[in-house]
């Protein structure tokens, strides 16, 4: 009998199957950390016809294989296990259409979410989701981690902007649910069930995406505040003035906010005295000039009643983007603090400020030196927590200090990452055992071999 590399060589094109040393250390792992691992095989299908043929391959094999898009994901979903085939999406990449009348983009799943920006820019629409990774991280991966990202707050998370996907199942069967209307209720809405499952239930190959008219004027403003009950308060207050333009409302607590100007020596502190809470607000709309007046009244507004202490406006294209760097400044401190525990939870609103104090005293009565910062999407609910003593084995310890206090909070363990295999453990601290009972049976249903993603979220 013909083993399955041997079928697998028979069918593909040598661009699709590399085995051995021909494997480049590329597809050993994914951004989170998780220990590299050497895949058995690696598939590049270039087609989901390709695919679906590998997939029933692999299924008569009983071959587990771990999905890989851009490689990005922080939750150790992408990382090989021992023994799997991964498959990489990277060859299936390609803008197909831009609807620019019913304003939807159809996508392959490898192609990076930067061309999906690009190309809806190219037709004056706007793609509604943004994230560092931008760059390198596919759409497929997005819709398969529910990615979220800094518009979830005006546009909600990759799960509100997809209307159709195409997924090959466990055992090659093809899904066509490539739906491009709004409206369709049309029995089970399918595609939810691959949003946010991280590669178990199915593989994602095609994209059906919303794009949104483009919004011409961006208004943004560094603020100071002194406590978190201001933070909530000014939200409301920001969510009925400015409405849906109200597209980022980024906190960040003083630990953060110091520490990244401190490694970031080049970036400037615009404010002459210290606070407790720094906040990035943007404003987003089609009327420049009234635009930018209805922004700064709010805002000093507000001011003038003492919600904020200290407020900057933006005045330049320069000056917004500087304050995004010290929003996005955590990718500098990763290079220098050494082993950190990052986490990225989400809670109540009202409970992330006095989550956030219990932790850090938490934290600091058990570990010597240790550092804390905080910062976070809080208009999502969602806070983000790097821990860090400088030792590698105070992290898993760390790790699960914070999932267990989001379970004593009801909390969820992972906001906008997904679970993978770092989280897997812990998701009892915000699913109930009849959740889980259930997630267990469908993924049974659509994979009963168990062999897509095996020991990723459940
Ligand atoms: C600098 C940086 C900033 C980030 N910022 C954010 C942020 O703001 N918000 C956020 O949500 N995330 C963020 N992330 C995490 C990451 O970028 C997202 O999770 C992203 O959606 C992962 O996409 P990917 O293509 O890289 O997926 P991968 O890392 O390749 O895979 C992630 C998971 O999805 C599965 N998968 C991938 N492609 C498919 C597919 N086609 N079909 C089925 N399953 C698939 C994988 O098996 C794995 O379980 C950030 C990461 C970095 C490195």
């Amino acid at each position: 009998m013909q083993t399955l590399t041997e079928r697998l060589t028979d069918l593909l094109e040598p661009s699709a199957l590399f085995l051995g040393n021909d494997i480049s250390d590329k597809y050993h792992a994914d951004w989170s950390g998780a220990s590299p691992c050497v895949p058995e095989a690696l598939l590049k299908p270039k087609t989901t016809e390709q695919l679906s043929q590998i997939m029933a391959l692999c299924y008569e094999y009983d071959q587990p294989v771990v999905v890989q898009g851009g490689l990005t994901g922080l939750a150790g979903g992408a990382t090989p296990l021992s023994g799997e085939f991964a498959i990489s999406l990277e060859r299936m990449n390609g803008i197909e259409e831009i609807d620019a009348t019913g304003m939807t983009a159809t996508v392959l799943a490898g192609t990076p979410l930067q061309a999906v920006q690009e190309a809806a820019d190219e037709q004056d629409l706007f793609m509604p989701l943004d994230l560092g990774a931008r760059g390198s991280c596919n759409i497929g991966g997005n819709v398969a981690t529910n990615a979220g990202g800094t518009e979830v707050i005006r546009y909600g998370m990759t799960r509100s902007l997809v209307l159709g996907l195409e997924v090959v199942l466990a055992d090659g069967t093809v899904i066509n649910a490539l739906n491009k209307m709004v409206k369709n209720n049309s029995g089970y809405d399918l595609k939810h069930l691959f949003i946010g499952s991280e590669g178990t239930l199915g593989i994602v190959t095609r994209v059906v995406v919303q794009l949104q008219p483009k919004l011409l004027a961006s208004h943004t403003a560094l603020c100071a505040l002194e406590d978190y009950e201001s933070v909530i308060k000014l939200l409301a207050e920001l969510k009925r003035s400015l409405g849906s333009g109200l597209t980022g409302f980024e906190l960040m607590w003083d630990n953060y906010f110091n520490k990244v100007l401190e490694v970031e020596a080049d970036l400037q502190n615009p404010f002459a005295e210290d606070h407790h809470f720094y906040l990035l607000v943007e404003y987003k709309d089609n009327e420049t000039a009234l635009g930018a007046e209805r922004f700064e009244a709010a805002l000093f507004g507000h001011l003038e009643a003492g919600l904020l202490t200290d407020a900057v406006v933006a005045q330049s294209h320069q000056d917004a983007e500087e304050f995004w760097r010290i929003r996005d400044g955590i990718g500098e401190l990763f290079k220098v603090l050494g082993p950190v525990s990052n986490q990225d939870v989400s809670l109540p609103i009202r409970d992330i400020g006095i989550f956030a104090t219990h932790l850090e005293t938490r934290l600091k009565a058990k570990y010597l030196d240790i550092g804390v910062l905080l910062f976070g999407h809080i208009g999502d609910n969602n806070l983000h927590v790097c821990a860090y003593t400088g030792l590698e084995e105070d992290k898993l310890r760390i790790n699960e200090d914070i999932m267990l206090m989001i379970g004593e909070y009801s909390g969820a363990i992972t906001a906008e990452h997904g679970v993978g295999v770092l989280k897997r453990d812990f998701l009892d601290q915000s699913r109930t055992a009849e959740e889980i009972a259930l997630m267990k049976t469908i993924k049974l249903a659509m994979d009963p071999k168990g062999i897509l993603n095996p020991g990723r979220v459940i």
